[in-house]
């Protein structure tokens, strides 16, 4: 079946790309969930849309997508007791979730067995089941002493594509971290690792000295979980490797704006990626993505538009995924948001510049319209409806 949507009068186009922030185009053609033409509404081909958003001169960017949340099964979260935590964050703007680990379950196994056999049922859970439209890429086992190659391999031909955060676990050594991202790595299994002091009691330290031997992918939460490390390490995990610089919203803030303005400074903000770390300690943000956006820009003062792709390209890219980009090909995942009511920016990017949440009137995942104005953001000027 192919099903047409046409997303037309958007009067603001991020792409998610920091080569090129916003598009000059006003309409997006989507067939079959897939983003097939992007453009001036006269060029592009229109016709036999099945359904028409009208954005009415509002802001359109590729769905948010958080690089880091710890989900356990369906839409429920153990660690706050709280239920349809996702179908809140889809009313924050995102729309792909990414594992570090279903480390909350009650009773989590942490033999090897248990733990492989946690992994594959939690990536064919979500893998079967989006708990509100939401993309969560989840089966991220931590790893334990004693694993060898052969697990990895087994776990990578199950269908696992990601290691949870490294350091959870019982192996907090560089030396036996490395082997086990290699062999990971080996198997085409993305890992990302634990930075900074322990998050919660019973997690440890990971200082930069072990981040660099095991040279995960992705340098988990370098703001940490919260415990941040020293700013000297941060500016060495920035300058001595070229991996996935992630910040996270429940971490250290004043570190997250260093380790971005680190990144910025050699040259390397594609290496930015953005997560919430939650549900954590400190709860569960539907709007975290949104708030390090804002916090980035106003604070950091880096143009919003270029945080957004922090949130969306950069992290799409990193992560080998096919939405965060809009262009043709990707997945049709998008925000739609205006600035926010009585906010004092002109416009969105404005708004964002000045510490202000942007308003979201729509949620679209793959073609397919998954909220209309959102519950939790504050309201939009100007709402999105579907024509
Ligand atoms: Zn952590």
């Amino acid at each position: 079946m192919s099903e047409k949507l046409v997303i037309r009068n958007i009067g603001l186009l991020l792409s998610g790309d920091l080569a090129k922030p916003i598009l000059d185009a006003d309409t997006i053609v989507v067939v079959d969930g897939r983003i097939a033409e992007v453009g001036k509404a006269a060029k592009v081909d229109s016709g036999g849309a099945a359904r028409t958003v009208d954005a009415k001169g509002t802001t359109v960017a590729p769905g948010l997508i958080d690089s880091h949340v710890h989900p356990v099964f369906g839409d429920w979260t153990p660690r706050q007791s709280q239920l349809n935590w996702i179908d809140s964050f889809l009313n924050g703007g995102v729309t792909t979730m990414i594992s570090a680990g279903e480390v909350h379950l009650p009773g989590r196994p942490k033999d090897i067995i248990g733990l492989k056999a946690l992994a594959i049922t939690a990536q064919r859970a979500f893998s079967n089941l989006r708990p509100a439209g939401v993309k969560v890429h989840a089966g991220a086992p931590v790893i334990e002493k004693g694993m060898v190659e052969e697990d990895f391999k087994q776990l990578a031909e199950s269908g696992v594509k990601l290691l949870g955060e490294v350091g959870l676990g019982g192996v907090k050594q560089g030396q036996e971290a490395k082997q086990m991202v290699a062999w990971a790595r080996k198997y085409g299994i993305q890992s990302t690792i634990h930075t900074g002091g322990p998050s919660i009691p019973g997690s440890g330290l990971i200082d930069a000295d072990v981040v660099l031997e095991a040279d995960a992918d992705v340098i988990g939460h370098i703001n940490g979980g919260h415990t941040a490390l020293p700013l000297s390490q941060i500016r060495c995990l920035c300058e001595s490797c070229t991996r996935a610089v992630e910040i996270v919203h429940n971490g250290n803030e004043l570190a997250g704006l260093y380790a971005m303005r680190t990144a910025m400074e050699l040259g390397q903000p594609e290496r930015i990626i953005l997560g919430t770390d939650s549900p954590a300690g400190s709860g569960v943000q539907p709007l975290g993505i949104l708030r390090m956006i804002s916090l980035l820009s106003s604070i950091g003062e880096v143009p919003a538009e270029t945080v957004f792709c922090f949130a969306t390209g950069n992290t799409a890219r990193m992560r080998e995924l096919d939405c965060g980009l809009v262009e043709p090909g990707r997945a049709a995942d998008f925000v739609i948001m205006d600035r926010a009511q009585h906010t004092a920016g002109k416009d969105l990017l404005d708004s964002v510049r000045l510490g202000d949440l942007p308003g979201v009137s729509m949620v679209i995942i793959d073609g397919v319209v998954r909220c209309g104005r959102s519950r939790n953001t504050p309201p939009a000027e100007t709402l999105a409806e579907v024509a």
